[in-house]
């Protein structure tokens, strides 16, 4: 079972039942899941919380579907890690990597789909499908082989081999669409009204959504039952962005966290930067652009949650940042050389932005800040293949090794030189 009460209309106020649909019948406005939060508050409490998996299902009485016949894949509790060293080098006292490249298929859209895959079966759908930016392909595919359904994904022809392959491996139907995905999200749209498909990501999006918020629970709860004074979001749609907010929200309604005050920042591409723009302009009216950027991931030139996004950012007292494409592939290379972590073009656009709003003063150098990195840097090695060491390449001999290391100009480690 689940608390979930209603679909509810973000414009007008209407209400609906729970049912595979995502925009009101009067206003068009976006449908969102609302919760009896009074029976919640008397169910869910820390204690009740920890004793759950270890996965995003611990926070099941605050989804809206029945964890007891989940897809499970063992998507969320990824890591949440202090970076010491790249807070070190971005002048921030406390900074926090929440790692989800961990996730099954090596994105935080395990997430959404984990939600999204387990209410399609309860509304009795036996097939998945998507438009999406690749990350969310592959998410799908894969969960529909674990529960045992068939999937069609719709992506932009222009992807990065890892992704294709990520999501045609588990033998989903892949389509590759000439155009951006602002034209692959418009055919599906036409799709879902012809074809009786959850649509993760346009009829069943409600419920998808919601499993963004996981995101934000699992970091309090790591920190301690504590929210962040800040977070650094990555935007395509501006989903995630809009329910990091909603989960600190509903932590603070059922008594999980004493107080929520954290400021909610959004990193885009300035290639596709049509949130930051609107943003910058002082606007909540989004203008959409054409995507011209590495972070393919990212690349919604329509974002459908952008003006909630906004709302988000202004309500908490956030800002909005956009780094160029040799920005994002630094921010890539920063967090793997003094963290460790290998995040794709999107994970660079997080550490780009964060590097801007650390030196524009927008976020503060003692604030507890944690930077989203969604997504796995496998998948998109495309961006940084020419822009990192080549391999020293040698004959299998002790000599071989020092004469390329010479050529190069380094010293060995631990050499003890000529004496
Ligand atoms: C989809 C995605 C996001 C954010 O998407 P929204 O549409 O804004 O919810 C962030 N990072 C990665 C890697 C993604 O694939
Ligand atoms: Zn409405």
């Amino acid at each position: 079972m689940s608390y979930a009460k209603a679909l509810h209309c973000r414009e007008c106020g209407r209400e609906y039942p729970l049912q595979p649909s995502h925009v009101c019948e009067f206003c068009f406005g976006p449908l969102e899941v609302t919760y009896d939060y009074d029976a919640q508050r008397k169910a869910v409490s820390r204690r009740s919380i920890e004793s759950g998996p270890l996965s995003l299902w611990r926070y099941r009485d605050l989804l809206p579907c029945d964890a007891d016949r989940a897809v499970d894949l063992n998507a969320g509790f990824t890591p949440l890690l202090r970076a010491r060293n790249l807070g070190e080098a971005l002048g921030l006292s406390q900074l926090y990597i929440k790692n989800d490249c961990t996730n099954p298929t090596w994105s935080f859209k395990d997430r959404v789909v984990a939600v999204a895959s387990t209410k399609a079966l309860e509304f009795g759908f036996d097939t998945l499908a998507c438009a999406s930016t690749g990350n969310l392909a592959n998410s799908v595919a894969a969960h529909a082989s674990r529960a045992g359904i068939k999937a069609y994904v719709f992506v932009p022809s222009n992807l990065e081999s890892g992704k294709l392959v990520g999501s045609a491996v588990y033998g989903a139907t892949l389509v590759a669409v000439d155009g951006a995905y602002d034209d692959v999200n418009r055919l599906c749209s036409e799709l879902a009204d012809k074809y009786p498909w959850a649509f993760v990501n346009i009829n069943v999006r409600p419920y998808y959504a919601e499993g963004s918020k996981t995101l934000a629970y699992e970091v309090a709860e790591q920190l301690g039952w504590r929210a962040p004074d800040h977070c650094i979001v990555p935007m395509a749609s501006g989903s995630l962005l809009t329910k990091i907010g909603k989960g600190l929200d509903e932590m603070a309604k059922l008594w999980l966290l004493d107080s929520v005050q954290t400021k909610i920042s959004g990193a885009q591409a300035l290639g596709c930067s049509p949130i930051v723009t609107a943003w910058q302009a002082g606007t909540l009216n989004i203008r959409p652009v054409k995507p011209n950027t590495i972070a393919k991931s990212l690349a919604i030139g329509n974002p459908a949650d952008g003006y909630y996004a906004l709302k988000v950012i202004g309500d908490s007292g956030g800002s909005a940042v956009a780094s160029d494409d040799d920005e994002i592939v630094d921010g890539i290379k920063l967090l793997a050389e003094s963290e460790g972590i290998f995040a794709e073009t999107a994970g660079g656009v997080v550490i780009a932005g964060l590097k801007r709003l650390v030196e524009s003063g927008r976020v503060d150098r003692d604030e507890l800040v944690v930077a989203f990195i969604t997504g796995a840097g496998l998948k998109t090695q495309e961006a940084v293949v020419d822009k990192i060491n080549k391999a020293l390449h040698i004959a299998p001999t002790v000599a071989s090794f020092e004469e390329a290391i010479a050529q190069r100009g380094g010293a060995i480690a631990g050499n003890q030189g000529t004496r």
